[in-house]
């Protein structure tokens, strides 16, 4: 079997635009794979690099998906790519693809192929960002709405809109921003109870001062996490916050590789790991990753915010590690999320994804509804 086209689909989804790759063969199968979103912007840039594959993968055979990563990887490299970035996205939204192709040509679900599942379903956290207003009120009121949908953990933001002034990171807080950000997740912990894992994101906002008063003004409420309260991109820096707080911190949505993940782990940078299948590489790469955290009894809990098929991509790869704590669910607000895709019932059902035994990602586009939805 042989490559013989790549294509690209920019379609219009949540929060940007959703990359949606074809990988072509000259078998008749076809590999769908998802590359993290861009924003709106038609995946400019991203699309490109993808399509730049071509000329290193046409003729190859698809199955050969460490062999054709490493390729990829290592050639743009001396082009002066970095090792992070759109290269990585690329690859990654190409290399599920591959793993669709090869699955469906063994007949197998991509699980399967990855060693086998640890588990039937996998436990999806709803991240619902918090109210429509700043009020606690509003987020607590959010937050039971969700937990009603049969979701045992939530996830909210406490970076709130009107503090950022020209920068989005280091924002300092004034101590009635930190007072009235505690009692946001203590309105939220309050209304949903002990029970319901809560997680709380930054996305690496604050100072390192007031990253430290955050974590400690959260620990009464026992949260799932902490999101990222400063960029992951200083490991020692967030080593610091860790040393300093009761809070379980998590990080890396925006780092790549498990050569970016390696310091996390060497200098206990994290409680928690968050790998975005979209952007760190891929399936085997985060697979990687996770058993590299492993090593230090770390958990993972991937991050995601694609359409059903990236966000499927992520569930076989959770299905097959040890040590997965939660998957992010981003879309309850999207009630069309998963029209794009052809399925009998729900995919999120109860706080779960069932693992699809079909073979590869074990999902189908529906054609119809993403000509409409085509930028
Ligand atoms: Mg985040």
């Amino acid at each position: 079997m042989k490559i013989v086209d790549i294509k690209v689909y920019t379609i219009k989804g949540f929060r940007g635009d959703w990359i949606l790759i074809k990988v072509f063969t000259d078998k008749g199968i076809v590999g769908l794979g998802e590359a993290f979103p861009t924003w709106h912007n038609q995946g400019k840039g991203l699309k490109e690099l993808i399509l730049w594959m071509k000329e290193i993968l046409i003729g190859e055979n698809p199955t050969d998906i460490d062999r054709l990563w490493t390729k990829m990887y290592q050639r743009q490299i001396y082009r002066g790519a970095s090792m992070s970035g759109f290269l990585t996205t690329a690859i990654s939204g190409i290399e599920i693809a591959l793993w669709d192709i090869t699955g469906k040509a063994y007949n197998l679900p991509i699980y399967k192929l990855l060693g086998g599942k640890h588990r039937d379903k996998i436990r999806v956290y709803s991240d619902y960002h918090g109210g429509k207003s700043s009020r606690p009120e509003e987020f607590a009121k959010r937050a039971t709405e969700v937990v009603e949908k049969g979701f045992t953990a939530i996830k909210l933001d406490i970076d709130l809109e009107e503090w950022r002034d020209t920068q989005n990171y280091n924002i300092p807080l004034r101590q009635s921003e930190l007072r009235h950000l505690t009692s946001l997740v203590g309105a939220v912990r309050n209304a949903i109870g002990p029970d319901i894992d809560l997680a709380v994101d930054c996305h690496s906002s604050f100072n390192m001062p007031d990253a430290i008063k955050i974590a400690r003004s959260l620990e009464p409420f026992n949260l799932l996490w902490l999101e990222e309260p400063i960029p992951a991109k200083n490991v020692d820096s967030m080593a610091q916050i860790r040393a300093n707080t009761n809070t379980t911190i998590c990080i890396g949505e925006n780092l790549y590789t498990r050569y970016e993940f390696r310091d996390i782990f060497e200098k206990n940078a994290a409680d928690i790991i968050m790998p975005d299948v979209q952007k760190t590489g891929g399936i085997l790469e985060s697979k990687r990753i996770a058993d590299l955290a492993s090593l230090y009894y770390i958990p993972m809990a991937p991050h995601c915010v694609t359409s059903p098929i990236g966000t499927m991509a992520s569930v076989h790869l959770c299905a097959s590690i040890a040590n997965f704590l939660i998957l992010e669910w981003h879309m309850i607000d999207i009630g069309w999320w998963q029209d794009i895709v052809i399925t009998k019932e729900p995919i999120v059902r109860n706080g779960y994804i069932k693992v699809p035994e079909n073979p590869g990602l074990g999902i189908e586009l529906n054609e119809k509804v993403i000509s409409k939805l085509l930028r």
